[in-house]
């Protein structure tokens, strides 16, 4: 099951890195934009349909709340569950959670694409196994398993007893004199907390190219985030009858489409794919959990993994590499270069162009993998990606490439430009339409925004303060948790926090750090907690000066959400996470709630 990482066979390039890094930048240049950000739609007024829940029959109906808990925690994806499952085990009862779907599961309740998986491998990517005792079926389980899996830990901490569903929060208020929070729903709600927790999901608002002609289309369309199975038929597994007349259009290929489109093939009477920037597509080579390797594994296992993972995707040294899959990979090759130079002792910028030609060779891989699969000369071409692998999302499928093979489907590529208009009858793209029945956009979600506009409340602190004017030059965060002026809350995400592909981990150290804050407040009688000033501002610093080494990488890349579009500047510098990597911020959360000090936080 796991990769030894010594005594690999060096391997000899072949490719001219100069010749590379030309293309790169050509295929960069092509797809850069002055619009940015801008470019998209925010998903509200006429747009408001895409983001309706298809999930859900009926509107929820109860009575307005306006009582009082100690905690309100926002979400109920695995941040939420995580922070509750944390709350819960230190035997904090007095918990309403809030989630504007009709169940648990955030991102796994949204996204039921037909083919939606996870391509993190699911012994780490699922939070608690060894607490609930599961073990996933498969090295990558579906999205159905993740949702029934999210429920499951809602069971196992009874956080069913204390949930709000269909419920939208609407504002935050902190009241200075009961030092409450006021929680102000779309249900009429008007709750008080003591403190409240706010797991809104990086990618939780989907956007729209904001494109000519968007709101003249005549035909059927939505997001996959909300997929439409009365129009398509089938589900989640695909078997999509309800296409086999119609000629379907799809907007994008990042990692959504690429789990989408095979059956999308499968289904429609044509399908057309339009690209503006080709994913890079890796093998995903599934298998099921071996019975042996079960019996094989020792308490503490899963954290042991989760840290191994971690090591090996943010540039670390390990002895071995425990998932040993597409993600972990380019490290191997990395340790095999470095080896083969007698492990000599390397300079940081030695390092990085180890790591640069690492990353070449990896890539080289991947677009020869195309050319093996697509037959088409010109398709393939088209499917290749020029630029670093992390760069943009890497994508580990078996089936997407191969679905260019099949005589329905048409990729319509668009030189990193993009569809150019959308026409009552379907999609204009390098100056055709293209007539269609439906068009599905698969074009993302909201990141680069203001934070407040994705939450979909505001956050009102101290003195009326809002959260978009204390950060209207960049977040501003001790640990990416606490904000100054914003007494007992906590937020949870990616800003000035850590960053890895394995996002639940992340998750599941910032719910230990905000339960202990939490629990040491309610235990000592503190009234009010909230991140100094002075350490708040040292954190921000801490941020933008490890960005900066980051920022030549940022820059080269193609435009995506990775990069703000393309448009790095101080202000997307500051709104990104720890520059040292996830174990590091985790062994520096750890480190701070030993010392048992609330270094940074005043309490009162
Ligand atoms: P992405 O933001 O990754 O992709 C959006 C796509 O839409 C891109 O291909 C983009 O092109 C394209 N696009 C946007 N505007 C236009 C336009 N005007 N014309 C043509 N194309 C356009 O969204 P996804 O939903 O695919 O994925 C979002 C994230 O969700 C992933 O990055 C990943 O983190 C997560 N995810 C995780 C999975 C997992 O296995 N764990 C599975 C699926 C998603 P361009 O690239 O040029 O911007």
């Amino acid at each position: 099951m796991c990769a030894e990482l010594v005594n690999q066979a060096p391997v000899e390039l072949d490719f001219d890195p100069d010749a590379l890094r030309r293309k790169y930048d050509q295929e960069r240049d092509k797809r850069l934009r002055d619009d940015g950000n801008e470019q998209y739609l925010e998903v509200k007024g006429q747009f408001s349909h895409y983001i309706e829940d298809p999930y859900v029959e009926n509107a929820a109906k109860r009575a307005p709340l306006s009582d009082e808990v100690d905690v309100v925690i926002i979400g109920g994806g695995f941040g939420g569950l995580l922070a509750g499952v944390r709350l819960r085990q230190l035997g904090i009862k007095s918990i309403r959670m809030i989630e504007k779907a009709g169940e648990f599961g955030g991102t796994w309740y949204w996204n039921r694409y037909p083919g939606a998986a996870c391509d993190i491998e699911s012994y780490v990517y699922l939070p608690l196994l060894e607490e609930t005792g599961y073990m996933p079926p498969k090295k990558y389980v579906e999205g159905e398993d993740i949702l029934a899996y999210s429920q499951k830990i809602a069971h196992q901490w009874n956080l069913y007893e204390d949930v709000c569903f269909q419920t939208e929060v609407q504002e935050l208020r902190w009241n200075e004199d009961s030092c409450r929070w006021l929680v102000r729903t779309n249900q009429g709600d008007e709750m008080k907390a003591r403190f409240v927790i706010s797991s809104n999901g990086p990618l939780n608002r989907p956007k729209l190219p904001g494109i000519e002609g968007i709101d003249s289309y005549k035909g059927h369309t939505f997001h996959t985030s909300r997929w439409d199975y009365g129009y398509t038929g089938g589900d989640a597994k695909g078997n999509l009858t309800g296409l086999k007349n119609k000629r379907v259009g799809i907007i994008g290929t990042g990692a959504t489409a690429v789990q989408c489109v095979p059956h999308l093939g499968e289904g429609a009477k044509e399908l057309f794919v339009f690209q503006r920037t080709p994913s890079s597509i890796d093998e995903r080579n599934d298998r099921s959990t071996p019975a042996d390797w079960v019996e094989s594994l020792e308490p503490n296992w899963h954290q042991d993994r989760m840290d191994n993972f971690n090591t090996l995707v943010s540039g670390g040294i390990a002895d071995k590499d425990l998932v040993n899959d597409g993600w972990t990979e380019i490290i191997r090759n990395l340790l095999v270069m470095v080896q083969s130079e007698g492990g000599a002792e390397l300079s940081f910028e030695q390092l990085m162009e180890k790591m640069e030609l690492a990353d070449f060779q990896k890539m080289e891989q991947i677009r020869s993998r195309v050319d093996k699969i697509v037959k088409d000369g010109d398709t393939a071409e088209y499917l290749k990606p020029y630029y670093r692998q992390f760069c943009k999302r890497p994508c580990f499928h078996d089936d997407y490439l191969p679905t260019f093979n099949r005589e329905n489907v048409t990729l319509v590529d668009t030189g990193g430009k993009g569809i150019e208009r959308i026409s009552e009858k379907g999609v204009v793209a390098n100056g055709v339409e293209y007539e269609l029945d439906c068009i599905i956009f698969s074009t993302g979600f909201e990141v680069g925004t203001e934070y407040s506009r994705r939450c979909g409340y505001e956050t009102y602190g101290k003195d009326g303060l809002s959260l978009s004017e204390h950060w209207q030059d960049g977040a501003r965060t001790l640990h990416g948790l606490h904000s100054h002026g914003f007494p007992n809350s906590f937020m949870m995400g990616i800003l000035q926090t850590a960053f890895t592909a394995n996002y639940p981990h992340t998750l599941n150290e910032q719910a230990k750090n905000i339960a202990y804050v939490i629990n040491r407040c309610l235990g000592g009688n503190h009234q009010v907690v909230e991140a100094s000033k002075e350490a708040e501002a040292q954190w921000v610093e801490t941020i933008v000066s490890m960005a900066r080494m980051n920022e030549k990488f940022l820059a080269d890349c193609t435009p995506g959400y990775y990069n703000n579009e393309g448009k790095v500047s101080d202000r997307s510098q500051q709104n990104v996470p720890y520059g040292a990597g996830p174990n590091a911020f985790f062994k520096l959360l750890e480190e701070w709630r030993e010392k048992d000090a609330f270094d940074g936080l005043n309490v009162s």
